[in-house]
């Protein structure tokens, strides 16, 4: 029982040392002997599985007992036909849904969770499913706990572990305890640290003591079930649309099937019609093609830095009207460097040619940063202040071993503070660092010229002024305090009475990009917002230069956000631009208020306490690299380069791939309606039929896949970014999307019935007559057939945008298309001309002339579209 040893012995029988841990070669062969750090999820459907799930459909019954019918009847190639492209559209079910899959599959791997470790006397992270046993593990605040750990330091060390016994109250945790009852609860084994429990406070360092399975989560979870991805509302809705459309579908081949009896019409055709109007109708193609342009689109974001965790958010991105974000690190680089310094004495006042040594010492001792050779560790505000240090001649190193840290209070966002208690030689001394307005609170004396002296009101006004200088001129600014104590003292009562030292200014310049990303996002109709933990003339100064704001008038701190009631504060941000001194609790009231008012808001976190905020957001949105693993884990995207533009340039990809959904949903409606529109005219005129089920079937093939796919990763329109942001509220086919769908339908359906009527002609018969020889029959099947695949692909271009002409949007910039309506055309052209197939499909041959006409008349949708964009531009123009 580890919990019941002492730290020295777990230690030792994990052959391992706290101080340098273990050795990259040891690690290796345990990571060899123990596997990989990681719970054994349900086992991967099986290639057959997932073929024989694509069988579930009810197109698939529907092809199936037509192939039974056709058997039957003696038919035996259209029943070969039939089971043949039963099995391909499974095959390229499969293939789809695989891909899908493994995009997604990507995507996590890239987000699996990273742990800090000690290997050989050194500092790594690790992915966390390299731990082994006897690893040492370094924890704080906001990171997952990637094994079972025997905790051997502890500092105010506090884990939430809710994952496993069900508490969500954290539970505080003590290495130095040892618990002898061999019975201890795991909810009270307070020198332990388990799998998936997360740090919500302090630091602390533990060793590997179980990994994988052998650890107390392994124990309950024996199959984690892999996160399934569930189907965003667009799919939803787009798969009840497929369903309803295919419920009206079959309701009407039974009409058909009656009226046809009826009219006495041969029994064997009247069925084979219902089967090809079915197959026409059923949009069946739809949810593959959406969850795969889906798939593509999110595998194309996280190579610009932008990981989607919830598919839904691609969509909600393309309607964000809000981007609130924070400042540090996001709108600035995050690369920190004092500039100033402000003590009151006579020699080290101003510029401080003289060092003032006194704040110097409390500030590097009250860091965890590292700097060494010239590179620093850790946040970068302390980096700044112990390389200001080192510059002035205080190396961390030794102010660290002069003066041993006993105990501490963490940092955190809302108070704002932090400190250390460091032994002196006459006893301890407490060192904070923080905001000013925080440390003044606190503070009960000043140093001047080296002297304390209390805290009056003239004296704090007078630091206030000169705080207020370097805020203006954009600097963060950070102040000290110091107390002496006898003996030790408790975390809580670090911070009173202490003595104000003095603070610095630090510069953090914004990033370069990041202003021409804020004119995008205004251009595209989004409002950027900052949020800081910073002084608001820090903010503001920032804002201005970023041009996020363009008064003081326009920005809010925390405590004025409380004073005011929500409908107060509703009302009032509509006009604010930046928010100063918030803690992530404002962050909440902010996001809230803005969505209160309509908005669709997208929020940044990284902290321990922004899990609340992203989560109330529309798009959470997380750092990856200084982000805790809390705020990954609530977030709906992770920024990979935790900058401002990855942001825009997620937007703007959101909204094309919402706009590529939607031309690829359209076109395949315009297809699938123009068959019908066919088939359906020829019954209720008492034609004959202008297509055979399985030239139904063939042409859903050539021009489901490909083209429906090429249009699902078009480059997109080059000004996504210049529209307005789209209402969440607004219907898929908005726009006359519907209207025009339903057009090209038409127009497709009735140039085939045009030229199965040129076909007939040719041969001296009407659509009317009823002894039409068989010659004439495939002749005028072919003219269709042909006609009906190659309108279809042509149509795929003027698809591309609603309005544009397909010269403005470039006939040759979707390479894709270009390729996958060639490859149609090819195919269409094997299909009748290679004897054996066009046996199969009971066609023939067309000469060059009949190729001339056919590819005339199959031109004319796409040409009378873009007249119709003709109209819309001008109607555009006319409006604006
Ligand atoms: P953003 O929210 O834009 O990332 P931020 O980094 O300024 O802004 P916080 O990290 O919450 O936000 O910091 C808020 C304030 O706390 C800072 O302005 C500074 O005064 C103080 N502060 C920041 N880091 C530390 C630290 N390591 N120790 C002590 N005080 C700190």
């Amino acid at each position: 029982m580890w919990y019941s040893k002492s730290r020295e012995e777990v230690v030792r029988e994990l052959g391992s040392d706290p101080a340098s841990g273990l050795s990259a070669e040891e690690a290796r062969s345990r990571r060899e002997k123990y596997g990989r750090n990681q719970l054994k999820g349900k086992p991967k459907k099986s290639l057959a599985v997932l073929f024989f799930s694509q069988l579930k459909d009810m197109l698939i019954y529907v092809l199936l007992g037509a192939a039974v019918v056709t058997l039957i009847v003696g038919e035996y190639m259209d029943a070969v036909i039939i089971l043949a492209v039963v099995l391909l559209n499974a095959a390229i079910g499969v293939f789809q849904e695989q891909k899908a899959e493994k995009a997604i599959e990507a995507l996590q791997q890239m987000t699996t969770p990273k742990s800090l470790v000690r290997r050989d006397a050194e500092v790594r992270e690790i992915d966390s499913v390299d731990i082994v046993p006897g690893d040492i593990v370094i924890l704080d605040a906001g990171r997952y706990i990637p094994a079972d750990l025997r905790l051997i330091e502890s500092a105010n060390l506090q884990i939430e572990e809710s994952a496993l016994t069900g508490e969500s109250v954290p539970s505080d945790k003590k290495a130095e305890d040892i618990h002898q009852d061999p019975k201890t609860p795991v909810g009270d084994r307070s020198n332990m640290a388990f799998m998936s429990t997360l740090v919500t406070y302090g630091r602390g360092e533990g060793i590997a003591v179980g990994t994988a399975m052998d650890t107390e989560m392994g124990k309950i979870a024996q199959a984690l079930d892999v996160d399934d991805q569930k189907l965003t509302p667009l799919q939803k809705k787009l798969e009840e649309l497929g369903k309803t459309l295919g419920y009206i579908a079959i309701g009407v081949c039974v009409l058909i099937f009656v009226i046809g009896l009826i009219q006495g019409r041969d029994l064997f055709e009247l069925f084979l019609t219902a089967i090809s109007l079915a197959v026409a109708a059923i949009p069946e193609g739809l949810p593959a093609i959406v969850a795969i342009v889906l798939s593509l689109g999110v595998t194309r974001m996280s190579k610009i830095h932008a990981i989607v965790k919830k598919l839904p958010a691609v969509e909600t991105l393309g309607s964000v009207n809000i981007i609130c974000s924070d400042k540090t690190g996001t709108l600035t680089q995050n690369k920190m460097t004092v500039v100033k310094n402000y003590v009151l004495s006579e020699s080290e006042q101003g510029a401080g040619e003289d060092p003032p040594v006194e704040m110097i010492k409390a500030f590097v001792l009250c860091s965890d940063a590292t700097y060494e050779n010239g590179e620093g560790t850790g946040d970068p505000t302390e980096v700044a202040l112990v390389r200001y240090g080192e510059e002035n001649g205080l190396s961390k190193k030794s102010m660290d071993a002069e003066y041993k840290r006993v105990s501490e209070r963490p940092f955190d966002s809302d108070r704002k503070l932090m400190s250390t208690l460091n032994r002196t030689p006459d006893g301890f001394r407490v060192h904070t660092k923080g905001a000013i307005d925080q440390i003044m609170e606190i503070s009960t004396t000043a140093v001047v010229n080296h002297e304390v002296v209390p805290l009056t009101e003239e004296l704090k006004a007078q630091y206030l002024q000169a705080a207020e200088q370097m805020s203006d001129d954009a600097l963060r600014v950070l102040a000290a305090a110091y107390k002496n104590t006898a003996s030790q003292i408790s975390p809580e009562e670090m911070e009173s009475d202490l003595t104000f030292l003095g603070f610095v200014g630090m510069i953090d310049p914004p990033r370069i990009e990041v202003k021409d990303s804020i004119r995008e996002a205004k251009m595209a109709g989004i409002t950027p917002i900052m949020i800081t933990g910073d002084h608001k003339n820090t903010a503001v100064a920032i804002a201005k230069e970023l041009e996020i704001a363009s008064s003081l008038e326009q920005s809010m701190t925390g405590a004025e956000i409380d004073e005011l009631s929500d409908e107060e504060f509703s009302t009032k941000i509509r006009d604010m631009r930046v928010f100063a001194r918030v803690s992530p609790e404002h962050k909440v009231k902010i996001v809230k208020a803005f969505r209160a008012q309509g908005n669709i808001v997208s929020m940044t976190g990284d902290g321990v306490n922004d899990a609340p905020s992203l989560k109330n957001a529309d798009i959470g949105v997380a750092m990856g690299i200084t982000g805790t693993d809390v705020s990954k884990g609530a977030s709906d995207m992770i920024l990979t380069d935790d900058n401002f533009t990855t942001i825009v340039h997620a937007i703007r990809e959101g909204r094309n791939i919402y706009a590529n959904i939607r031309k690829t949903v359209t076109f395949l409606l315009s297809c699938n309606f123009g068959e019908v529109v066919a088939i359906l005219a020829s019954i209720l005129f008492f034609w004959p039929l202008p297509l055979l089920a399985t030239q139904i079937l063939w042409i859903n093939l050539v021009t489901d896949t490909l083209p429906a796919i090429a249009l699902g990763v078009d480059p997109g329109e080059k000004d996504v970014m210049k529209k307005k942001p789209r209402n969440p509220k607004e219907s898929f086919f908005a726009g006359g999307a519907a209207f025009q769908a339903v057009l090209g339908g038409v127009l497709i359906g009735s140039l085939t019935l045009l030229a199965f009527y040129l076909g007939l002609r040719e041969f001296g018969y009407g659509l009317r007559d009823s002894n039409i020889s068989e010659e004439a029959m495939t002749y005028a099947r072919t003219m269709s057939f042909v006609v009906l695949a190659a309108s279809q692909l042509f149509y795929a271009f003027t698809k591309r945008s609603a309005t544009k002409s397909i010269f403005q949007v470039g006939v040759f910039s979707n390479k894709f298309l270009v390729f996958a309506v060639i490859a149609g055309l090819v195919l269409q052209y094997i299909s009748i001309s290679v004897p054996f197939l066009a046996a199969a499909f009971k066609v023939q041959n067309l000469s060059l002339p009949d190729w001339g006409l056919v590819i005339g008349l199959a031109l004319i949708p796409l040409f009378l579209n873009e007249i119709i964009k003709v109209f819309l531009r001008m109607k555009k123009t006319s409006e604006a």
